[in-house]
């Protein structure tokens, strides 16, 4: 069928109303009587209502009628605006040829989430993955321009690397020729060489953690949206991450409130947040609110766990960056603060925490200077300070204050979107238990 094809999006408008258009993608659902034939076509940008009748298309018309959901086909018609139409348009078909007549789809309606998940390669067609999809498009773009419009360089690190940097018990041991060689759990230690020679710099890269807990946020392969920064302390990167992750929000509220609504994301909750100053406050302050307000006592020196990272977020609507952790629950290179109103050492570090139960969005800090702490502390990791040599030597040629942290990708967008499960904001999730299809 010749003629322009355009985005079933693009003829919903009355720019198109009473006009001949053409247009092509998937059939969303269909039902017909004697008379007249109903599509829904789907493309990418949305679906249209079809209709044909036994008189406009006598040829096709019986084809058509047998025609199951996906299959391919283009179609000629005119546009007729009509409110009760999902879009507010329809299509009355005069033409219509199949490009490929579909089997039948396995997906039908209420099915579990597994066999979802199973049939992931095929329910990435769904309406519901192609606007997560877009969300998730639209995160990393506002990422990129987020960076780039401050001055800051992407670089890229390398995805095999020889150490660890966020302890051993999550690497994913590769053969490597022959030797073993670990999957990277993040770029720091690379980016840490980097600002030596671009100063500020971000990427958007995959990430490799062998997670043993299940858990509706952890993946085994995500996406780490990094960032590090020479002359800057952790509070600066606290600043900058705050306003990372507005500027994220303000872009997906332009550009996706379809798909947001479509998702049931409540957008609302999304934009009040944007009014507002985000707290900051400390590990210790923490506890406090804790004790007093939600009953829990915690150890001073504990990590954070789930649970109580999900109970403080009880008393708040926005994210909230909390500062301050103690040094001894923290990676090996994040440095003392001293002087902090803490009752231990404490860590120049934060981890941003996301209301509604979605946990730790951000984790960051500043990087210790100091070649004699970072050595000690490496030794009480049970690392071999060898393997670790040609990053000490960051500490031996013009050292600088610097600081950086790492965003995961699809725990924002699980927050944004309002999914209930991470594995639905990648298109093909990798866990304990999963890596299929
Ligand atoms: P958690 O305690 O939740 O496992 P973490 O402290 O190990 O997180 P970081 O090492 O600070 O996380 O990594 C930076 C960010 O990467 C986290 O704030 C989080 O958003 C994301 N992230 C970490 N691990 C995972 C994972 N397994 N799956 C998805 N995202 C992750
Ligand atoms: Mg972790």
């Amino acid at each position: 069928m010749d003629g322009e094809y355009r985005s079933v999006r693009e003829v919903q408008s009355s720019e198109f109303d009473g006009r001949e258009a053409f247009v092509r993608g998937w059939i969303h659902r269909t039902r017909s009587s004697n008379k007249y034939v109903f599509i829904v076509l789907r493309d990418s940008t949305g679906i249209i209502q079809c209709v044909g009748s036994r008189e406009d298309i006598p040829d096709l018309f019986d084809i058509a009628k047998e025609l199951l959901v996906e299959s391919s086909v283009r179609l000629k018609g005119k546009v007729k605006k009509d409110d009760r139409a999902p879009g507010g348009y329809e299509l009355h078909m005069t033409g219509i040829e199949v490009v490929h007549a579909a089997e039948r789809f396995p997906i039908t309606k209420d099915q579990s989430e597994e066999f979802l998940r199973d049939n992931k390669h095929l329910w990435i067609r769904s309406r519901r993955m192609n606007a997560i999809l877009k969300v998730r498009s639209t995160v990393t773009g506002a990422i990129h321009s987020f960076f780039r419009e401050r001055g800051y360089h992407e670089f890229t690190p390398p995805i095999f690397t020889p150490n660890a940097c966020e302890g051993g018990s999550t690497l994913f041991e590769v053969k490597y020729y022959d030797s073993t060689i670990f999957l990277t759990q993040s770029w720091q230690l690379y980016a840490e060489a980097a600002i030596f020679s671009l100063e500020r710099i971000y990427d958007v890269s995959p990430t490799f953690r062998a997670e043993r807990s299940k858990t509706s946020r952890h993946l085994s392969e995500f996406w780490m949206a990094e960032m590090e920064a020479a002359w800057i302390g952790y509070l600066d990167a606290v600043r900058i991450a705050q306003d990372e992750v507005k500027h994220i929000l303000g872009r997906v509220l332009n550009e996706n409130m379809e798909d947001l609504e479509l998702l049931g994301a409540e957008p609302e909750r999304l934009r009040k947040s944007l009014d507002v100053e985000w707290p900051v406050i400390t590990y210790t302050e923490a506890l406090d609110i804790l004790k007093e307000k939600c009953n829990m006592d915690v150890e001073w020196g504990k990590d954070l766990r789930t649970i109580e990272e999900e109970r403080l977020m009880e008393n708040f609507s926005t994210p909230v960056t909390v500062i301050q952790y103690p040094k001894e629950v923290m990676a090996f290179y994040k440095p003392v603060e001293e002087g902090a109103d803490a009752p231990g050492p404490v860590a120049k570090c934060f981890d941003m925490l996301a209301p509604g139960g979605y946990g730790e969005i951000i984790g960051g800090s500043e990087r210790d200077m100091d070649i004699g702490s970072l050595k000690a502390a490496l030794e009480r990791e049970g690392e071999s300070v060898e393997n670790y040599d040609w990053y000490l030597d960051l500490r031996r040629y013009g050292s600088v204050q610097h600081s950086g942290y790492g965003l995961g990708v699809e725990r924002l967008i699980a927050w944004i979107c309002k999914l209930d499960n991470i594995k639905d904001a990648i298109p093909f999730p990798r866990t304990l238990n999963r890596v299929r299809p």
